[in-house]
């Protein structure tokens, strides 16, 4: 009998704004796997990557799975196969697969996927890292896909969150999504703050369906796998599924932000956060983006609200010398542009006093003076009465010392939504009495 080893297998960028759907390939993997009573040590790990580079697929999210085995090789080959099947090359998918052997995840990996998830990787270095670090991998189109394959596997959560997805029927792709609009909202009265992001209950708006042509039904986002199960119960469709895989995931984690950005180092394309005090004053365009400099550590950056966010609202209401710490992605400058950060979050930590001027108060009339011209003072029309200077006075701030992010319909994958503010989950052990994956009967 041979010995058993721990594979490693990350794979990335299969699908294609057409369809297909990198997790739906994971589901298929585990699938196959799993009628072969293939041990799995974690759950299937899907891993979202810095979300402000140009060219990314639709959610820049990668897989990895983990698994103990005494066949690696026999494995890896029906591995390659469905990831040549399931790929959607014709349509601009650059898949990248990678395999590891190892049960232990060598810190040069945890780097790779760190620096994956704020900035922008060359393919050729994670061509070079692949082959540096004696792993087996392939790829096709230009091995774009190879960065996250690597990274999905390098990953080491500080905090995470699941998602459960479903999948819908072959027939059935590309066809309208039927799902109760009140079976959604009733399922996150019920499961929230333990499942978040399901329902826009301001516009009345469904979260968990995607729009796309891909396999997914629905993915509900949570904290722990019974929630998430649960929550699933509640929602209503008529619609008959293949089945569900629940995943481990940063998405929700704000991870991509955690990295301080400042002028030396700062690259197109980059995510992350500064702190710094507001230099001029918002300009508001016609279409109502916002746009305002900071200056942090002697040096002045550009900041762009756009008004989707949904606070746009909170940067024109920012004035000189407000306090405050943005995160968000480095957009590269242009002809007529220069280098603009695009905020994904504001944290007001300090509101300067909003003094303006206006002519002084006659008190016993109780009216304002009027100037008498240029350096000549202000007089009451009324009773004649003088004073020499305008006078200042306080405006009550329309903005409060706190964090504001994008309203909900906004958050990308890796938004931490307001209700996991200081959460950092770390409980999800994964065992075999876990129902995380599951076919459904006919
Ligand atoms: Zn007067």
């Amino acid at each position: 009998m041979k010995n058993e080893t721990v594979l490693n297998i990350g794979f990335d960028d299969t699908d294609s704004p057409k369809g297909m759907c990198t997790t739906f390939l994971a589901y298929k993997i585990v699938d196959l796997l799993k009628k072969q009573k293939t041990e799995f040590l974690d759950f299937p790990r899907l891993i979202r990557f810095n979300p402000n580079i140009p060219w990314k697929t639709r959610g820049n999210g990668a897989v990895s799975i983990k698994i103990k085995t005494r066949n690696p090789s026999n494995i890896k080959t029906q591995v390659k196969n469905l990831v040549s099947k399931y790929s959607d090359v014709k349509n601009g998918a650059n898949p990248g697969l990678v395999f590891y052997e190892n049960d232990f995840i060598p810190s040069e990996f945890t780097n790779f996927s760190n620096l994956a998830l704020w900035r922008l990787i060359n393919r050729n270095n994670a061509k070079k890292f692949a082959k540096k670090n004696n792993l087996e991998f392939f790829y096709q189109g230009n091995g774009q896909g190879l960065i996250g394959a690597i990274g999905a596997i390098g990953y080491d959560f500080q905090d995470h969150t699941l998602e459960l997805l479903s999948y819908r029927k072959k027939t059935k792709f590309g066809k309208e999504r039927k799902i109760s609009s009140e079976s959604v909202k009733n399922m996150q009265e019920k499961t929230s703050p333990n499942t978040f992001n399901s329902f826009d209950t301001k516009n009345g708006r469904i979260l968990i369906t995607p729009h796309g042509p891909d396999p997914v039904f629905y993915g509900v986002r949570g904290e722990n796998v019974d929630s998430l199960l649960y929550a699933s119960k509640i929602l209503k469709s008529e619609e008959k599924l293949d089945g569900y895989m629940i995943f481990k995931s940063n998405q929700g984690t704000g991870d991509h932000l955690k990295n301080e950005l400042n002028f030396e180092n700062m690259k197109p394309y980059d995510s992350g956060k500064i702190t710094g005090i507001v230099s001029n004053t918002p300009e508001i365009t016609k279409g109502g983006h916002v746009f305002f400099k900071i200056l942090s550590n002697n040096h002045e950056f550009w900041c762009a609200v756009y008004k989707p966010t949904g606070i746009s609202r909170v940067a024109s209401n920012l004035i000189k010398g407000d306090k405050i710490c943005v995160g968000g992605g480095v957009r590269k400058a242009s002809k007529n542009f220069p280098r603009i950060i695009n905020l994904e979050f504001i944290n007001v930590i300090h509101l300067e006093k909003y003094l303006l001027k206006s002519n002084p108060l006659c008190k016993k009339c109780n009216k304002k003076m009027k100037s008498k011209g240029k350096n000549q003072g202000f007089q009451c029309v009324r009773c004649g009465k003088k004073a020499s200077r305008k006078i200042s006075y306080q405006v009550s701030r329309k903005i409060k010392k706190q964090l504001y992010i994008p309203i909900v319909s906004a958050h990308r994958h890796l938004t931490r939504p307001l209700q996991r503010k200081g959460v950092i989950n770390k409980s999800s052990k994964f065992d075999k009495s876990i129902s995380w994956f599951h076919v459904y009967e006919n």
